[in-house]
């Protein structure tokens, strides 16, 4: 059964339960906290973040677990009022989201890595606290918290029909303050399409089409580098530890949560438009931990393949689409044509091969990815029908 991986990072999370059509998926808005809202918002969040540290103090030096620490939990909500003050999931999911980042310290060590001990979180790097499916209540425009209040939200987008909210992160994202909603809904699939394609990421065009098509980079990076530069330098010319200097890194933050903004936006309109022509789109396995230590690495992040091609797999899983990934090797030493393998060098812009095939070298690197699962002539339909 198709499972895509959260990327919480993205903002992107969706599964699919196993064996159903139901999807979990997370919708984020915005919430407009009055201010007496935003300091229990903020009290929560700092207390949490307290509470993160004296349970990870507690299981450096004695030999306790989750289950342990829950237990304890009681306790301190009687001793502590600031605690009482909290609805209990929201504390039980700090000592969970612990328990997660012991979890994969003992999986990486496990595997052969050398992963790093889970670490003291300071005020920035503790940005969200959640609830399970009790202690908040969305009620048209208001979104109820208990023990924080009846906080205004802004709902830029409906949530889907027939759609249960299953969960809540509160987030705090540059001094703003977001609800993500994790929603289980079955979503209505898009009228089948029998047209295939084959994707090539690359960087002189963002990627190129088996069709001919290309889509070019748009470098938001390169595009926001002065503003960017200014804001970095504006933090590095105040003094460390001063209040100025805090305000210069907000900014800072911001210019970058705009850049990301940006990108993002792109990206989903530009996975939409492929979702919604194609049945079956192929593109290449990508291997990028290599790619993003390179020379290339900045280029190569802000491209966001990866977050480019798990929005294509859950908007592929979400309209009954079929996305397949291939193993990229020789993709680009091949003749689509004729299958010959004729080594290029990376300066060669052109595909010419001794059969007569001329093409772009990256739109015959897509084409050949494309064969790698629906060769050419064959029956889209059948091909779409034979992978499901
Ligand atoms: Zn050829």
């Amino acid at each position: 059964m198709l499972c895509f991986v959260p990327r919480p990072d993205t903002g992107i999370f969706a599964t699919f339960q196993s064996g159903s059509r139901t999807m979990l998926k997370t919708f984020r808005y915005r919430l407009v906290p009055n201010k007496t809202q935003r300091d229990k918002l903020q009290r929560t969040l700092d207390s949490c973040r307290f509470l993160y540290n004296c349970a990870l103090e507690q299981r450096r030096s004695q030999r306790l677990g989750i289950y342990e620490q829950k237990r304890q939990l009681t306790e301190v909500r009687h001793s502590f009022n600031e605690y009482k003050d909290i609805h209990v999931h929201v504390l039980q999911n700090t000592l969970f989201k612990l328990d997660r980042a012991f979890q994969a310290f003992f999986r990486r060590c496990r595997n052969g890595e050398k992963p790093g001990f889970p670490r003291f979180k300071n005020e920035n790097g503790f940005d969200s606290f959640a609830f399970n499916n009790t202690g908040f209540k969305l009620q048209g425009k208001i979104l109820s918290l208990c023990k924080i209040g009846n906080v205004k939200v802004r709902l830029s987008r409906p949530l889907p029909k027939d759609s249960t909210i299953k969960a809540l992160t509160v987030k705090r994202v540059c001094g703003a303050w977001y609800a993500c909603l994790a929603v289980e809904y079955t979503p209505t699939p898009l009228p089948a399409s029998d047209k295939a394609v084959g994707i090539d990421l690359g960087l002189e065009s963002f990627a190129a089409l088996s069709n001919g098509e290309r889509i070019g980079n748009p470098r938001f990076l390169e595009k926001n580098a002065r503003e960017l530069r200014r804001a970095q330098r504006r933090v590095a010319r105040r003094q460390k530890g001063s209040h100025r200097r805090r305000k210069a890194v907000l900014r800072l933050q911001k210019v970058h949560e705009r850049i990301r903004n940006r990108r993002l936006d792109w990206l989903h309109k530009r996975s939409t438009e492929l979702i919604r022509k194609y049945g079956l789109i192929v593109a290449e396995e990508l291997h990028i931990r290599g790619l993003a230590q390179g020379v290339l690495a900045k280029q190569v992040l802000d491209a966001g393949w990866a977050t480019f091609l798990d929005m294509v797999s859950y908007k592929a899983a979400e309209a009954g689409r079929r996305f397949e990934k291939v193993e990229p090797k020789y993709t680009s030493q091949t003749c689509p044509a004729c299958g010959a393998v004729k080594k290029k060098k990376l300066s060669e812009r052109m595909h010419r091969c001794d059969c007569g095939y001329q093409i772009h070298r990256d739109i015959a690197a897509a084409q050949v990815i494309l064969g790698r699962i629906c060769p050419l002539g064959a029956n889209v339909a059948e091909v779409v029908a034979s992978v499901a």
